[in-house]
């Protein structure tokens, strides 16, 4: 009979979150579960080289219920949801998806975001999307520099496109435009 109080495998005595693997299936729509760290996920990453932990190892995270770990690890923040490792996956598990998820945790929860630029960049490019309903480039750089303070990373990147006219220097708004701001904040249900 087991005993009460002791440990039964080594995750137990790893100060843990019992249900933070559950939240993230919930809001990923995923089992982190099924994941056995075949590795095939780590293999094809383009990314996988700025990561502090490979995608499978994210979701070691999530198995043993590190909720600090996981949601401050710069990789939910450097993956850019190309979906490769989901697509190469043999338990089809999309991996892209919870990556997403544990972003929205890490927000909502106030972690320490590891790579604070890119949650930057995120919300600039919503902003364009939500004020014209496609991306206005010159102006995501423009807000982007002034929240950052890095004028001039890039610059070099910004003049060619600039000189290419890759760069539009005036935004155009969708013709639904309207309807962008029910997207960004439905009305309440049954008002
Ligand atoms: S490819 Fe799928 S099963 Fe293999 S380590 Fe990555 S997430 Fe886990
Ligand atoms: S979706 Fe993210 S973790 Fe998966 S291969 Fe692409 S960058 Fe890497």
């Amino acid at each position: 009979m087991e005993k009460k109080g002791l440990p039964t495998t080594v995750v137990d005595l790893i100060p843990h979150d019992s249900s933070f693997q559950r939240e993230v299936n919930e809001l990923s729509g995923e089992n982190v579960g099924l994941c056995f760290h075949c590795r095939t996920c780590a293999g094809g990453c383009p990314y996988i080289g700025a990561m502090d932990y490979p995608p499978h190892g994210v979701l070691r995270l999530a198995q043993f219920g590190l909720r600090k770990e996981a949601l401050e690890c710069s990789t939910i923040w450097i993956c850019v949801a190309c979906n490769t490792c989901s697509i190469q996956c043999p338990m089809a598990i999309d991996i892209a998806a919870i990556m997403d998820a544990l972003r929205h945790m890490a927000v909502a929860e106030g972690a320490k975001v590891a790579e604070p630029g890119i949650l930057e960049f995120h919300r600039e490019v919503l902003h364009s999307i939500e004020r014209y309903g496609r991306t206005h480039k010159l102006e995501i750089m423009l807000r982007y520099k002034l929240r950052t303070g890095q004028w001039f990373q890039d610059m070099d990147i910004g003049l060619k496109m600039l000189a290419k006219r890759k760069l539009d220097l005036m935004p155009s708004r969708v013709k639904g435009i309207a309807e962008m701001g029910d997207i960004f904040h439905p009305p309440e249900k049954g008002v």
